[in-house]
């Protein structure tokens, strides 16, 4: 049987890094990564036959756990039709009248084939509607890598203690303001947008705090400036309409990913007709993609969101919570101090050897992350068959497929793991 230092070694000497999106790799916990070859619910096998209690579900891109047999069953059917075809197809009409049916504001959307394209296209969009240059993100909020917003970013840039990236020009973020989260920014009318991660999800879990969010949105409706949230995480997974509807504000443009292509390659961005008409064919904003709305993505996206209730969410919320509780309690009887940060199904967690506040911003969360313990705690945690991201600026993903048993074991994997890190 091949081992996962083989299969490694062998991602080595092809792919830089061994990886296609460097948060996979063991760069800031150290050691070899597990090589995946199936998943099933809440688990995944390695080469190795080794099964593991997933909390990475593809960083949050599968919301009913791994293969679920409904959306498998819906895909066999989706590529027996064939997989691309450069002409509209049903199936992207489909996903889209779910999304604009569910979300406030959201009246049109267009597909394209990733988060990092979906916010790329959302800032050019913003930029042609109010003839303004300036975009403003906050500190440690991830965008995905284009240019102009790898800036500052979470996620693995911050993982890899990166600034932001070499091959960026200066030119490409001079019009990128960094703000810190949780502080609204006073504007002037040279912004065009406001992006923000309605919960930042990849400092760890920040929270925003209470009026945030409704204060940003006040502010940007005080300039003329639009506000993008950037729902690639929250969207149909912090809620069955995602943040707008949880926080009770509205954004004007939408960016989507992960949960909506069911596990394949997608991203959205939408809002109002008024906004989105400025896209060509109708308007002067230029964006494409040959894959873009692919009837294999759209399908299994649909299959997923057409298949929970808000009920589905409301009771895995309320899982989630105990969970995050005990997972707490478990750390500490074990040793160490956690917060463990909840919005809905969405939890951080933070470790430290001393009491301490849970963080409101990048500089308190990249503080914790730096201090040493999440490393061990992390391999302590996957010895035991518990995978958590292999880094400290991720969140934990419970999908609708993690039963209370697999819970429990979390619970007793993280006192054993918080008394081997003290150890
Ligand atoms: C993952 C992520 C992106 C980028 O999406 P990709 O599909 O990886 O390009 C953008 N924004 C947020 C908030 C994300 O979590």
């Amino acid at each position: 049987m091949s081992t996962n230092q083989e299969w490694f070694d062998r991602a080595l000497s092809v792919i830089p890094g061994g990886v296609d999106s460097p948060v996979r790799s063991f760069r800031s916990v150290g050691g070899t990564p597990y090589t995946v070859v199936s998943g099933e619910g809440a688990h995944v096998t390695d080469v190795e036959g080794r099964t593991y209690l997933d909390f990475v579900q593809s960083y949050g891109a599968s919301l009913l756990g791994h293969a679920h047999p409904a959306v498998v069953e819906r895909l066999r059917d989706a590529v027996s039709h064939g997989t691309t075809f450069g002409a509209p197809t049903p199936g992207e009409v489909r996903l889209a009248e779910i999304m604009t049916s569910r979300v406030p504001g959201l009246e049109q959307v267009r597909f394209v084939s990733s988060g990092t394209e979906a916010v790329m296209s959302a800032v050019r969009v913003a930029r042609g509607f109010t003839g303004r240059d300036k975009i403003l993100k906050f500190d440690g909020c991830y965008h995905g890598h284009s240019d102009a917003l790898l800036v500052a970013g979470g996620s693995g840039v911050a993982q890899l203690g990166l600034p932001g990236s070499a091959g960026v020009t200066a030119n490409a973020v001079a019009d990128t303001i960094v703000a810190p989260y949780n502080e609204v920014p006073r504007l002037d009318d040279t912004v065009a947008a406001v992006l923000v991660e309605p919960v930042a999800a990849n400092m760890n879990l920040v929270a925003p705090r209470a009026t945030f969010l409704a204060e940003l949105r006040a502010e940007c409706d005080r300039v003329g400036a639009l506000l993008i949230f950037d729902e690639v995480i929250t969207g149909f997974r912090l809620d069955y309409a995602g943040a707008a509807q949880y926080f009770g504000v509205t954004p004007d443009l939408y960016c989507f990913g992960k949960v909506i292509g069911g596990g394949l390659p997608v991203g959205a961005f939408g809002g109002t007709r008024a906004v989105l008409g400025v896209l060509a064919p109708a308007g002067p904003v230029y964006q494409a993609g040959t894959l873009s709305g692919n009837p294999l993505a759209t399908a299994a996206g649909a299959e997923v969101l057409s298949r929970v209730t808000p009920a589905d969410y409301a009771h895995l919320s309320a899982r989630v919570a105990r969970f995050a509780t005990r997972l707490g309690e478990a750390v500490r009887e074990g040793g160490l101090f956690a917060r463990v940060p909840v919005r809905g199904p969405l939890l951080g967690l933070y470790l430290s050897r001393e009491e301490f506040e849970e963080p409101e911003n990048f500089t308190a969360a990249q503080a914790l992350a730096e201090n040493g313990l999440y490393r061990p705690f992390f391999h302590a945690m996957l010895d035991q068959g518990v995978a958590l991201a292999p880094g400290a600026y991720e969140i934990l993903f419970v999908s609708m497929a993690h039963r209370d048993e697999d819970l429990d074991r979390a619970v007793s994997a993280a006192r054993a793991a918080a008394r081997a890190v003290l150890s």
